[in-house]
């Protein structure tokens, strides 16, 4: 059978957290700078059906698309990395998989056979694979197999995968990412665990056709014979992967490996041009020879794993390298902030983010942190509830409606000044309900937000329940809290902002989703401008 479309399936062993998502991202952006339209897929085989309703603490940032999926935080690495959106489609769950093969089962379609894991299950899987590779845009996807080849609950992929190389045999290639541990003791690197976990796979019918392995230390020519011998891949296809100082630098060692080489030649494709990765070399000059640095402040909840920001962290260094500045982040715990301690916890700081988030755990201390960040002119980036934290600090501190809140928070407060949207209230379901994914805003001609975006029609990304209360709107205004970004249909408030502030701006939406290396987000850069501006 053949197929227009080329397959590269990446499968992980030995460990988790062995960064299969920036090798994929890494090797997609280098066959896009070949000229591949390319875009990546992560399959996750965990039973929720997305992770919208996991705490950060479980996987980190839920990240969101266009369309309103609740993602894997890897997404946003294949976003950042190739400045290309994703979809709904690029990830997928075994609850996803599940669901849909039991709804398929409720409506009849499989004419009273037994359903199974194999086939039904496994080809719900290929044909979720295949999506992508059928709508035509891409001449490669890349499909990252969450987990580790092992465990239980990858079984079905791996076997998904094998089938699909058996069916188009020339348009297939899988990739296996391991770790070279180094042996202190023994003062080796030692290959032994990479053999066993290709053996793993091959117990399961899948050769891997390239081997990326992660090491510390150099892979020298006798490691790399070893491995190609013992594991059954030619010896240009035994990749070292060292730990790098940045993401940003696992593309160009890549490509020093020849990885996009590697894998053109193995799926017969032309090699056409050399990586055209100016504008990315470029960047990585400007990360690493930054002419100033700025403390920035980020204050939210689950700053222990930092993975659960990782959008909001990326942003900032995207944003830095547009500055030629250097972005410190100073993770600052809600919870700890009080009224008394605010000053203290906050000095010396150029900058302050309040993050998004969800519930009561630690709000009081974002709001002391607006109320700071207010009053001593510090310049102030509110996202989210940072946003509606924002709000509530201006209703009870400049308008004086001490018992003003979120109804989010408590429900009959006196002035809910952020409150829950109509259509929300009727909903009973936690997963997927939230209002999620793009929405048109025009901004206020000559805001400062106008100014960011150098335009006045923007769309950004949402997750969110909870809104504005346009009821207020009027008393807001009057005392210096302007509402500069509205959703044109509806007339909700996305965006505020103070007059008298040298630079204090909530956003209702997530400008961090959309920022990328090509596109650093403008909010951030203007953010970290008048950070700058500050500090002088
Ligand atoms: N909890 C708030 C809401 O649902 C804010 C959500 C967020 O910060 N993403 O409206």
């Amino acid at each position: 059978m053949s197929n227009s479309t080329k397959y590269i399936f990446v499968t992980g062993g030995v460990t988790s957290s062995l960064g299969k998502g920036i090798i994929s991202a890494s090797l997609a952006k280098l066959l896009q700078a070949r000229g591949y339209s390319t875009t990546i897929q992560k399959l996750d085989p965990y039973i929720n059906i997305d992770p919208g309703t996991l705490n950060p603490y479980e996987h980190g940032e839920c990240f969101v698309t266009d369309d309103g999926a609740e993602t894997d935080l890897d997404l946003g690495h294949y976003e950042r990395f190739l400045n290309v959106p994703t979809s709904q489609a690029n990830n997928v769950t075994t609850g996803r998989i599940y669901q849909s093969v039991i709804n398929k089962e409720r409506r009849g379609e499989f004419l009273g056979k037994t359903v199974q894991v194999i086939p039904h299950i496994t080809d719900e899987i290929k044909e979720r694979i295949q999506i992508l590779g059928n709508k035509g845009d891409y001449d490669i996807v890349i499909t990252e197999i969450g987990g580790t080849v092992g465990d239980i609950e990858s079984l079905p992929y791996v076997e998904a995968v094998r089938q699909m190389m058996w069916e188009f045999e020339n348009d297939c290639i899988v990739i296996h990412l391991t770790l070279v541990p180094y042996l202190a003791a023994a003062g080796e690197l030692k290959t032994k665990p990479t053999q066993h976990s290709v053996k793993q796979l091959l117990e399961l019918g899948v050769q891997p056709d390239i081997l990326c392995c992660r090491t510390e230390h150099e892979l020298d020519l006798n490691l790399r014979r070893k491995i190609a011998k013992f594991c059954n891949v030619s010896m240009n296809a035994v990749i070292e992967s060292r730990d790098a100082d940045s993401i940003y630098d696992v593309p160009i060692l890549m490509q020093a490996e020849e990885l996009d080489k590697v894998v053109l030649e193995k799926l017969n494709l032309p090699t056409k041009s050399v990586p055209d990765l100016n504008n990315w070399v470029e960047f990585l000059r400007k990360l690493k020879s930054p002419t100033s640095t700025v403390t920035v402040g980020l204050v939210g909840k689950y700053v222990e794993l930092k993975d659960s920001y990782k959008s909001i962290s990326e942003a900032f260094i995207h944003a830095g390298v547009a500055n030629e500045t250097k972005v410190n982040i100073k993770w600052i715990h809600s919870e700890k902030i009080t009224k008394e301690n605010v000053d203290a916890m906050l000095e010396g700081l150029d900058g302050i983010l309040v993050a998004p988030g969800f519930g009561s755990r630690g709000i009081s201390g974002k709001i002391e942190t607006v109320r700071h960040a207010r009053q001593n002119k510090i310049p102030f980036f509110g996202i989210c509830l940072g946003m509606q934290c924002a709000v509530i600090e201006f209703a009870r501190n400049v308008i004086g409606w001490s018992e003003a809140h979120t109804t989010e928070i408590v429900e009959d407060c006196k002035y809910p000044v952020i409150s829950m949207m109509s259509e929300q209230k009727e909903i009973v379901n936690m997963g997927g309900t939230m209002r999620l994914g793009a929405y048109k805003c025009h901004l206020t001609a000559g805001s400062k937000v106008a100014q960011a975006y150098n335009t006045e029609k923007i769309s950004e990304r949402h997750r969110h329940r909870f809104e504005f209360n346009n009821e207020y709107l009027s008393t807001f205004e009057e005392h210096g809290m302007k509402a500069t970004g509205r959703n044109p249909e509806t007339g909700l408030v996305e965006v505020v902002e103070i007059e008298d502030h040298p630079w204090f701006v909530g956003a209702q939406y997530h400008p961090e989703y959309k920022s990328t290396v090509a596109n650093p987000h403008p909010l951030f850069v203007a953010f970290i401008k008048a950070v700058l501006e500050n500090k002088k």
